[in-house]
């Protein structure tokens, strides 16, 4: 992985160490030339795993706010096919939703084998929102921890994939994309008192970030810190996180599609035999 910061299982990251506005070198030009190949990569492989049905993607994308999760969604959906795909943004739960266990609205909106599933907020809100505002008790988003590695065994032993993103921006960044909004009349529509109050807590949200790489970062389904001051950064090193992780896959679809290809191709010449001789 060159872009983005991978987790290693158990390691404890300070997110203060990794420098939000990283671009490794790279010019936008560079970046933009980079995410394009990215970008076509995805789009076969997209097509492979819709094709061959094997394996599901599940794409977890957490972050700030402003941190660009919508951004990124967007970037996606251009390159895969919309038939194989969909967004799920998780909100504040429902009266429904909360008479449930916590995993229990996100389980229903897992991808199934040749699907994908881009989550903008995810069940990790369960321990960093949840966790930040004390919206239950210690003693419960505690427990959590373990609940949501077991859902994602569970998940992984399911033959889904799991990319996990966190789009880290600074604060000055945030402060920077919040006054955009108020100057700009088109994206006016955003603004949200919630978004400035929810910026006094970014110390405690940081520890709960923290707090989430330490215990769920797992060795099949690591999360990836990725430096999102600059967008188009962003971009390429989330591409290359999901490339990265489906790329293992391709042959193995290839292959069980050009094997099915050839068998459905000797059941027609079969039939067409078999009107000869009729
Ligand atoms: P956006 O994701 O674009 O910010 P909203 O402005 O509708 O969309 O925000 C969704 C809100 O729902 C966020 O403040 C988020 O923290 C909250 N949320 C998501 N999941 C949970 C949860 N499990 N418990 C409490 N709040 C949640």
């Amino acid at each position: 992985m060159r872009y983005a910061r991978c987790i290693h299982r158990g390691a404890s990251v300070r997110l203060a160490d990794i420098d939000p506005s990283e671009h490794c070198g790279l010019s936008r030009e560079e970046a933009a030339d980079i995410s394009r190949t990215l970008g076509d990569q995805l789009a076969d492989l997209a097509d492979l795993l819709f094709a061959a049905g094997k394996h599901g993607l599940l794409v977890v994308i957490q972050g700030r706010d402003t941190a660009g999760k919508d951004g990124i969604i967007r970037r996606l959906l251009g390159y895969v096919n919309a038939q194989s795909c969909r967004v799920v943004p998780f909100k504040v739960p429902t009266e429904p939703e909360l008479q449930h266990d916590f995993l229990w609205r996100v389980h229903a909106r897992v991808p199934g084998r040749g699907e994908i599933a881009l989550f903008n907020r995810s069940h990790y809100e369960d321990v960093l929102v949840v966790r930040v505002h004390d919206l239950v008790p210690k003693a419960v988003w505690e427990r959590r921890y373990d609940h949501i590695n077991a859902f994602e065994d569970l998940l992984l032993d399911s033959d889904t994939i799991i990319v996990k993103l966190m789009l880290h921006i600074s604060k000055d960044e945030q402060e920077e994309r919040l006054l955009e909004r108020e100057r700009e009349i088109e994206k006016s529509w955003k603004l949200n008192i919630g978004d400035w109050k929810e910026r006094e807590f970014w110390d405690a949200y940081t520890e709960a970030y923290e707090e989430v790489f330490r215990r769920c970062s797992t060795k099949r389904a690591p999360w990836f810190v990725i430096p999102s001051n600059h967008k188009w950064f962003r971009d390429v090193a989330a591409l290359e996180c999901i490339v990265s992780a489906l790329e293992p896959h391709g042959a193995e679809w290839l292959e069980f599609l050009s094997d099915m290809g050839q068998t459905r191709r000797r059941e027609l010449e079969a039939f067409r035999a078999s009107l000869k001789h009729a």
